[in-house]
């Protein structure tokens, strides 16, 4: 038996055989050939591509029965380009002239492409890049004969190991197959741990390295998701320890369903809303289950990372079939925050320096203003099933906010013309989740009904920690005095503004900063559903009074540590 710990991010206990999940990118080799070499290396291009139009035949099928025309056409377009003469010829005259294999060949018509179609001035012709990027990893994997491994497919309970996890590898995946997750990198706000968090999957991340290479498929791995320990051939102990926690389980799940119905609050009865995060519209029953007052965040760019970009319509029926599920209660849809880990090589968004501070959210969406409008519309067109609030991410001027309302306004121009009816008071709210934005709030309030303090992002940006990067986790501390001077700050400009303030980030979920939250001022915070047990719990025993004397004093503290001291000492959890 083999014990490593790492970060716990979601909490549960289960033992299955892994499965290794490597990633899907493609080595690829770059070689000189023989003028002899040529014929041969077009015969495995010609046999690459067959296969690869075979694939995406079966693909067009399969949309346009499962989706309709519009997505259909996606493959069409795929089509034609493999059936392209061009790329045959430019492979061919590359093969002649360059003497490389035909893997460089195919490289470097690509990089051609992408360069020629990106510096067209029109957008639709600029989103042809996402397609020559999926034609060419086609060819590219049947040429090197590499099966693409989908999660979805998976058919017996396993644990997931992985180096890293991508919220899109996660869309897909059988969730009652996987039972617990390791990866090597990793942190507590990655957005894998948060899926895994609202799947209710046990997970532990940030392993650190060559934990992949040391377990073989199938080997019998524990997973401690609360405590952050993983064991690989696990003993009599940790399959004890394994059948108490699923007992213990069993015995929570009944506790919560009583305190579904109680009201959140604080022991002298200020009222606290209780909201839930979403990634994916099937998560609506778990937010009734656990009593959500509405949804706070519903993080719609996981729709698109399923593997096609969603149409209105499509869109139109997943935000209505949430909006309905929720009967009435607040839904709030935040748009595209797509880019930093959430990639999205089907719009283009990839091959940066620094993605996490590159062209992401709604610095994509103010250009792709298209594929914006038509997702504003859904919503829009959604908003007459419900309570429907718009979010825009990752807002760092104001200028951004303002382009944002405007193409909003178009949007609700194009719903009218086409005779859709809408909302048209529908609430407009931004993410704080850049520290120019807490410091600005006061500028913002002006344009917009509403603030959600995206406190991911937010340290993430406050204390140059990339949230995924397990080497640096130790510096994303949970009680960053700047990070909490500049919450303090946004509640403050939001309030003199008279605009309502929440919180969005994976603090709402933590009981003791629950408390803290509170204490600052705030009364509603968002959490994946499963939180709102315990924290309704933590706040029922505790008054408004109290916690505002914890937050007073957490706010003259200097460092992290004295501040989970305090809130150790004074919160009973
Ligand atoms: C945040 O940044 O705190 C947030 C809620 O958004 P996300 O985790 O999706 O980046
Ligand atoms: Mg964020």
């Amino acid at each position: 038996m083999r014990i490593t710990k790492g970060i716990a991010v979601s909490p549960g206990v289960s033992i299955a055989p892994a499965f290794i999940f490597a990633d899907d990118s493609v080595e690829i080799p770059q070689y000189h050939i023989d003028p002899a070499e040529v014929a041969s290396e077009l015969t495995r291009f010609h046999e690459a591509s067959m296969l690869a139009r075979k694939e995406i035949e079966a693909l067009r099928d399969h949309a346009k029965n499962e989706a309709g025309e519009e997505q259909a056409a996606i493959f069409d377009a795929h089509l034609m380009m493999l059936d392209d003469p061009e790329l045959h010829d430019q492979i061919e005259i590359s093969l002649n002239d360059n003497l490389f294999n035909v893997e460089s060949a195919i490289l470097a018509f690509e990089t051609e492409m992408v360069d020629k179609l990106s510096s067209s001035p029109d957008p639709l012709i600029q989103e042809r890049v996402s397609d020559v990027h999926d034609v060419v990893r086609r060819i590219l994997r049947h040429l090197l004969k590499k099966e693409r491994i989908s999660l979805s497919d998976i058919q017996t309970e396993i644990i997931l190991v992985a180096k890293d996890l991508l919220p899109s590898d996660m869309v897909g995946m059988s969730r009652s197959m996987v039972r617990g997750i390791v990866t090597e990198s990793g942190g507590r706000t990655s957005h894998a741990a948060i899926l895994a968090r609202a799947f209710e999957i046990p997970a532990v991340l940030g392993i650190g390295p060559n934990f992949v290479d040391q377990v073989k498929q199938g080997q019998l791995i524990y997973v401690d998701g609360e405590k952050g320990i993983v064991a690989v051939d696990p003993d009599s102990v940790f399959v004890q320890r394994e059948k108490a926690a699923r007992a213990a389980r069993v015995q929570r799940e009944i506790e919560n369903r009583e305190l579904r119905e109680v009201p959140a609050h604080t022991k002298d009865g200020t009222h606290i809303m209780l909201v839930a995060n979403i990634e994916m519209p099937d998560e609506v029953a778990n937010v009734n289950e656990y009593g959500a007052e509405g949804i706070g965040l519903f993080r719609s760019e996981f729709l698109f990372l399923g593997g096609h970009v969603p149409g209105e319509e499509e869109q139109y029926k997943a935000y209505t079939k949430v909006v309905e599920a929720m009967n009435g209660k607040p839904v709030t849809i935040r748009t595209l925050d797509i880019g930093g880990d959430k990639v999205l090589p089907e719009l283009g968004a990839i091959g940066e320096k620094n993605p996490l501070l590159g062209w992401r959210a709604i610095r994509f969406c103010l250009e792709k203003t298209e594929l914006f409008k038509t997702q504003l519309r859904a919503i829009l067109r959604a908003s007459v099933h419900g309570k429907v609030k718009i979010m825009f991410p990752m807002i760092s001027t104001i200028d951004e906010l303002i382009r944002a309302q405007g193409l909003l306004a178009e949007a609700k121009w194009e719903c009218k013309a086409h005779g859709h009816a809408i909302d048209t008071n529908i609430e407009t709210g931004i993410m704080i989740e850049v520290p120019s934005a807490a410091v600005c709030a006061d500028v913002l309030a002006r344009s917009c009904d509403f603030f959600s303090i995206g406190t991911n992002d937010l340290s993430q940006y406050t204390l140059a920690v990339d949230r995924g990067n397990q080497k640096v986790a130790y510096l994303n501390e949970p009680y960053s005095l700047a990070v909490l001077r500049l919450i303090r700050m946004t509640i403050g400009y939001g309030e003199h503004a008279h605009i309502a303030v929440s919180l969005c980030g994976e603090m709402a979920a933590d009981p003791a900063s629950a408390v803290l939250l509170v204490g600052m001022g705030l009364r509603t915070l968002s959490m994946s559903a499963g939180a709102i047990p315990a924290i309704k719990r933590v706040l029922l025993s505790i008054s408004l009074e109290e916690a505002q004397s914890i937050a007073q004093q957490a706010l003259s503290l200097r460092t992290s540590t004295q501040v989970s001291a305090l809130l150790n000492s004074r919160i009973s959890l």
